[in-house]
C-alpha cells in the first residue's frame, strides 16, 4: 500500500524534496555515530510520500518540512524528519515490512512513515486527544494498516504480537519489559534511553536467543518522557 496525498501541491512536493537533502546530508554529518551501512532505500522514498503538513497544527503547516521537531499539541512534539529517518531504518524491517508495535504515535507521522515502507503498525498513544487524530488522519490518507489506540504505551499489543520490530519514541530510563517479551528474537526495539531531564541515547536493542538485549548506542537525542498517567481512555 502506497498512500499518496489526495491534495498535494508543488509548494510542498518542493518543500518535501529540499527536505530529503538535507536528510542525506545530516546522515552523511552523522556518519561517525551511525556507521557506514548504507540506509534503506525505503525510508526517504516513504518520507517523500508521506505528506507531513497533515500532521502538524495548521499553524505551523509551513514549517511542516523543516528538519525539526515541531509543536503537536498537549506539549508534546512530531520527531525531527533526520531522526525519524534514523530510527526507521535501524529497526531493519524483513523485506515485506514486518509488523511493528510504536510506543507514541504522537501525530501519526512516525507510523505512517513505517505504514508507507510497508509494516503493519500497531501504535498506542497515551493521550486520549492525539491518539484520536492520528487515527482519524491515518484512515484519512489511506492508511490502512496502520492502526492506533488510546492507552498506556508500555503494555504493548499483546493482541498483535510477536513484533519484527519496535520503535518507542518518547524518553525512559529503561526498556519497558513487557514490550521486549512481545519482541521476536533477533529483533530490534530503537528507542531513547535516560531519564527526561538529562542526557539521553538513542539506541539499538536486539533480542538475543535468551531474551536479553544487546544494546548499541547511536546518537545524543532529546526525546518528551514516557509517562504513565493518561490510561483514561
Ligand atoms: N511518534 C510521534 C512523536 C512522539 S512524541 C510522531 O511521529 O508524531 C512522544 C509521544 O509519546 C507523545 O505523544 C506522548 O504523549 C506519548 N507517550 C508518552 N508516554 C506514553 C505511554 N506510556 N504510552 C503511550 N504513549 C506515550
Amino acid at each position: 500500500m502506497s498512500p499518496v496525498p489526495s491534495t498535494d501541491s508543488d509548494h510542498f512536493a518542493q518543500a518535501r524534496a529540499l527536505l530529503i537533502d538535507e536528510i542525506k546530508r545530516e546522515l552523511a554529518e552523522t556518519r561517525v555515530y551511525l556507521g557506514a551501512e548504507p540506509l534503506d532505500p525505503r525510508v526517504l522514498d516513504a518520507i517523500v510520500r508521506v505528506p507531513r503538513e497533515h500532521f502538524v497544527p495548521p499553524d505551523m503547516r509551513e514549517h511542516a518540512y523543516r528538519n525539526s521537531p515541531l509543536p503537536i499539541g498537549n506539549s508534546q512534539t512530531i520527531s525531527q524528519p533526520y531522526i525519524v529517518a534514523v530510527m526507521s531504518h535501524f529497526l531493519r524491517l524483513p523485506p515485506h515490512g514486518g509488523r511493528v508495535y510504536e510506543l507514541g504515535a504522537g501525530s501519526g507521522y512516525q507510523a505512517a512513515v513505517l505504514g508507507a515502507m510497508g509494516a503493519e503498525v500497531y501504535s498506542v498513544e497515551i493521550q486520549p486527544e492525539l491518539a484520536a487524530r492520528a487515527k482519524a488522519l491515518l484512515a484519512e490518507l489511506g492508511f490502512e494498516r496502520v492502526h492506533v489506540r488510546a492507552g498506556d504505551g508500555y503494555l504493548g499489543w499483546p493482541e498483535a504480537a510477536p513484533f519484527d520490530a519496535i520503535i518507542i519514541t518518547a524518553a525512559g530510563p529503561e526498556v519497558p519489559q513487557p514490550l521486549v517479551d512481545q519482541l521476536k528474537v533477533g529483533a530490534r526495539i530503537v528507542m531513547p534511553l535516560g531519564s527526561s531531564g538529562g542526557d539521553q541515547s538513542l539506541v539499538v536493542l536486539s533480542k538475543q536467543p535468551d531474551g536479553t538485549l544487546e544494546q548499541r548506542e547511536l546518537l545524543p537525542v532529546r526525546f518528551v518522557p514516557i509517562t504513565r498517567d493518561r490510561v483514561d481512555a
